[in-house]
């Protein structure tokens, strides 16, 4: 596996590969990785002559008082991971090669898609994601990028200004991987005790309540989101940062899941905040 850090570098990997006539998938991460992100590299394995993985830990998708700094970093641990794919090349420059002194340009994804959800909670947060992926897409000269569900509004974001700024590639999203417990893996996982781990759990299972009682019939959006609330509040260490339902991927409020749409949460264990969701609806798993 080639270890590329440079913009130079980057830059002429590609275009050797490109010059090879191959088609190259790309998968962002900020590293830490986890069976979630390998089932990524996976999916651009099955479907890419060539897989770039980039690992850099995006300064400018932070808002000041989040965990930039105490973000968890394992070079190395995640090169072995990436060889297990196998993946043929990893990214990982420095903040300033991506950033260098007098940089100025954003890609700023406007209107309700990024207000809500993550976004109300994180101003400026899918301004820097969106920044960063279209350099990274753009580094890469990637044909396929992939990305998980766990974020399933940055897909929607990304998918937004790939369209509006007519990017020559297609946006993979791929479903949510979970630990045994039902916990979907994240790199924030690491973040919690042993204690706050079991407290985690409810909010899979919240979810779960939600698809079972749609399963049941149940299609009005305000009971969908009250059960996904009282299961919640049963949990002391957890605190609600919300609970959404909106159909997917438009992101509107619907008063009836009568389409694909998206339940989506985020809570706060302690002092780490995790997100979750389900698609409920026809097309939910459809990527
Ligand atoms: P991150 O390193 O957290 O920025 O994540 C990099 C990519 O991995 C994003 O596209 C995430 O949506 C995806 N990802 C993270 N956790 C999971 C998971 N549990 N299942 C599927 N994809 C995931």
């Amino acid at each position: 596996m080639e270890i590329l850090r440079t913009i130079a570098d980057i830059q002429a990997y590609a275009k050797a590969r490109k010059q090879e006539g191959k088609t190259i998938g790309l998968v962002p991460t900020m590293g830490a990785l986890h069976e979630g992100h390998l089932t990524l590299m996976r999916a651009a394995r099955a479907k890419c002559d060539i897989v770039i993985a980039s690992v850099f830990v995006n300064p400018v998708q932070f808002g000041p008082n989040e965990d930039f700094d105490a973000y968890p970093r394992r070079f190395e641990a995640d090169c072995q991971k990436l060889e297990t794919v196998p993946v043929d090349a990893v990214f990982h420059p420095e903040p300033s090669e991506m950033y260098p002194e007098g940089f100025c340009t954003y890609v700023n994804v406007e209107g309700d898609i990024t207000h809500k959800l993550c976004g109300a909670q994180r101003p400026g947060h899918f301004r820097g994601v969106a920044t960063v992926v279209t350099k990274l897409m753009n580094l890469a000269r990637a044909d396929e990028a992939f990305f998980g569900q766990k974020d399933a509004q940055q897909v929607v974001v990304i998918r937004r200004f790939v369209a509006d700024l007519n990017l020559n590639v297609h946006i993979n999203m791929v479903p949510i991987v979970r630990e045994e417990s039902g916990l979907a893996r994240s790199s924030r996982n690491q973040y919690l005790s042993a204690e706050e781990k079991d407290a985690a759990l409810i909010l899979s299972r919240s979810l779960r309540k939600a698809v079972t009682a749609y399963e049941s019939g149940e299609t009005d959006v305000a009971t969908l989101k009250q059960i996904v609330i009282a299961s919640l509040n049963t949990e002391p260490l957890a605190r609600i940062d919300y609970v959404e339902l909106y159909d997917f991927p438009g992101l509107n409020e619907v008063p009836r899941v009568t389409q694909a749409s998206l339940l989506a949460i985020a809570v706060k264990i302690g002092k780490t905040r995790l997100i979750d969701n389900v698609i409920l609806g026809k097309e939910a798993g459809e990527a």
